[in-house]
């Protein structure tokens, strides 16, 4: 049997491939390429999807040379989502710089869209009109690129995301496809009828010739060539989506959240669509052949961000890590909050105006009070997610799964179970995403299936929550208070 799969994780700042061992349960090799950006106009942020696809290339290829190509049963894709490519059906080139998720060029085109309409693309999608997702972004392209125009009038011209463009180039143009949680990113997909949707299409003008067959995110998606093998690429998800499942939250209730620059925390609602009245989003958390699972989103600008300021806007610490010894120091933050509100608030307010505050601060306060304020900040904003998750839902959560780099901060986990009254799970391998990506392929492939590749997922440490649940929730009633001062 082939024992390894490999997963490509096409992120935003780089683009990796790492190949997995399915009988020890772990990654043995890491091939890393960084991808540049440019940021042409202020709020534009733009990529060569070219470049992402040559170093996608070069990446699967030290693979290649790390282990015996013959020993690789497949490749599954994460990506980063919502990121839009328009390409030639004949050369496979993009017409345009592609543009990024942060991009924010549309803003003034989604701010137009009329209340009814926005109520019927919440409806539909589970989104909140926002330029963050793809279809503005493709609506700009078709407008703005006269190359994007005259490939259309010959019928030449395709959009998609990252991992369809990837996958069209690497199958050498036979496959045009994406997954069901990348189509969900795109405000154009109807994630109850489970198709793109004519009403919305025609809205934004886009045909829907020019967007791929979407298929499950355990699904076949054509074949490539590596070394001397022709290998399927089968398994593909966005990021955080892969993430979900790479934590193993496949039961109703179970929650993930990534601790990176900002913070992301997705919560499987199982078969049932939730619709969010507390400023998340619905999504698609994956699909396993016809069966869908739901998740409710709640991602926030800032979290690891805070503590990167720290070290480098106001060297308080020399090191991220140094934010734990720091922190620990005191034995809490002395009534100090930190509202991490650099680019405004994300979920659950959406207040783009907001800006970041400290709160609380005396004659007594120390450098240790404001670091550990900011760490603290990181663990608050997963808990208002989790209140609104809760709220929405209707489920209590029962345990967080964390991964990303400040997951590995023992004090933020801790203080994290405290506040939340639920156990923290950090697992072994913190590449969660890379982990969702090699387990939908194992899935695809008949080599594992949503059992077996939950056991996959190893547990680390496990922060049990403190017994003193009242002094937790008034230090969250005070950071409130903060946050309501930031949104003045
Ligand atoms: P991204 O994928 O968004 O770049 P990562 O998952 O690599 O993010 O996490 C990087 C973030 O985690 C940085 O903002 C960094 O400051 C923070 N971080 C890393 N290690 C620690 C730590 N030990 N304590 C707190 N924050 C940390």
């Amino acid at each position: 049997m082939k024992k390894y799969v490999i997963a490509l994780d096409a992120g935003t700042t780089s683009v990796r491939a790492m190949v997995f061992d399915l009988e020890k349960r772990q990654f043995i090799f890491t091939a890393q390429q960084e991808v540049g950006q440019s940021f042409p106009q202020s709020g534009w942020v733009e990529q060569d999807a070219s470049e992402i696809y040559f170093k996608a290339s070069y990446v699967l290829n030290s693979c290649r040379k790390a282990v015996s190509e013959h020993d690789v049963a497949g490749i599954g894709i994460a990506n980063q989502r919502e990121t839009v490519v328009l390409w030639d059906r004949e050369t496979g080139e993009p017409v345009a710089p592609a543009i990024v998720w942060q991009c924010r060029r549309t803003s003034e085109f989604c701010a137009s869209i009329p209340k009814e309409m926005r109520e019927k693309i919440a409806a539909k999608t589970g989104l909140p009109v926002d330029p963050y997702f793809s279809a503005s972004k493709i609506r700009w392209l078709l407008d703005n690129s006269s190359g994007a125009r005259e490939l259309l009038k010959c019928g030449r011209l395709m959009a998609g995301t990252v991992d369809s463009f990837l996958i069209y180039r690497l199958t050498e143009g036979k496959s045009f496809v994406t997954d069901h949680t990348n189509a969900s990113r795109t405000m154009l997909f109807n994630i109850h009828t489970m198709d793109w949707d004519g009403e919305l299409l025609n809205y934004f003008q886009i045909p829907r010739a020019i967007l791929p067959e979407v298929r499950s995110s355990d699904a076949r998606m054509g074949e490539t060539r590596l070394g001397s093998q022709t290998l399927p690429i089968a398994g593909v998800a966005g990021d955080q989506q892969a993430a979900l499942f790479g934590q193993a939250c496949v039961n109703r209730g179970d929650t993930k959240v990534t601790y990176g620059t900002g913070l992301f925390m997705l919560f499987n609602t199982g078969e049932t669509c939730v619709r969010s009245e507390s400023g998340l989003i619905t999504t698609i958390g994956y699909t396993l052949g016809k069966r869908t699972r739901y998740a409710l989103e709640g991602s926030t600008f800032n979290a690891g961000s805070g503590i990167q300021w720290l070290r480098d806007g106001l060297g308080f610490i020399s090191s991220s890590a140094e934010s734990e010894p720091m922190a620990a120091s005191v034995p809490d933050a002395g009534g100090v909050y930190f509202v991490p509100a650099f680019t405004g608030l994300g979920a659950p307010y959406w207040r783009s105006d907001a800006r970041g505050l400290f709160s609380g601060i005396t004659r007594g306060t120390t450098r240790a009070h404001l670091v550990r304020a900011v760490l603290e900040s990181i663990a608050y904003e997963a808990k208002e997610l989790s209140v609104c998750m809760e709220k929405d839902s209707g489920l209590k959560l029962g345990c967080l799964k964390c991964d990303g780099g400040a997951s590995a901060n023992d004090l933020l986990m801790q203080f994290q179970a405290d506040l939340l009254h639920i156990p923290v799970d950090r697992p072994k391998e913190r590449e969660s995403t890379a982990l969702g990506a090699a387990l939908l392929c194992a899935c695809a492939l008949g080599l594992a299936d949503e059992d077996t590749a939950s056991s996959m997922r190893v547990r680390e440490r496990l922060f049990l929550p403190s017994e003193n649940k009242k002094k937790f929730d008034e230090l969250y009633l005070g950071y409130l208070q903060a946050v309501r001062r930031s949104l003045l």
